[in-house]
């Protein structure tokens, strides 16, 4: 089994994008980053980098996204860790060999350019988590940059 290289990032569900930037920016002093839509996941998102590590603000593009469901069911707050990896296909093989549940049978494209994938917080006591592969999805081209 290889190691996760790093935490890439941490999910936190909010109502509105809008309304938290200014503490991660403002109050916590964090770097913005910038805006993207993953259609794929019905998400917002906005990022906020600290050194080496992103915050991630996902906020639902619909009801029927997985992050409307959390806030309905649990409320705001930590949603997901996501921990960077190499060769992505490869490691979910490993943790399906090891008996870990996963939401994600194979790599999807995530934001920033990333392949990614869930574990099921069933496998990592309630902990959602995410691996992601940096750098192999092409399609990053909508990547909002409102720093200005
Ligand atoms: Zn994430």
């Amino acid at each position: 089994m290889k190691r996760a290289t790093g935490i890439n990032h941490i999910g936190v569900a909010v109502k509105s994008i809008g309304e938290q930037t200014a503490f991660y920016r403002d109050v916590l002093g964090l770097e913005y980053e910038g805006e993207e839509t993953v259609a794929d996941q019905k998400v917002r998102v906005a990022f906020f980098r600290c050194a080496g590590v992103r915050i991630e603000l996902l906020e639902a593009t619909g009801p029927d996204s997985p992050v409307a469901r959390f806030i309905e069911k649990r409320g705001e707050g930590l949603h997901h860790v996501a921990f960077t990896v190499e060769d992505l296909p490869a490691r979910i093989a490993e943790l399906k060999r090891e008996g870990i549940q996963m939401i994600d049978d194979r790599p999807r494209p995530g934001a920033h350019g990333m392949a990614i994938a869930f574990i099921h917080p069933k496998s990592s006591r309630g902990v959602l988590t995410e691996l992601c592969e940096p750098g192999t999805v092409s399609d990053t081209a909508d990547l909002t940059d409102l720093r200005g």
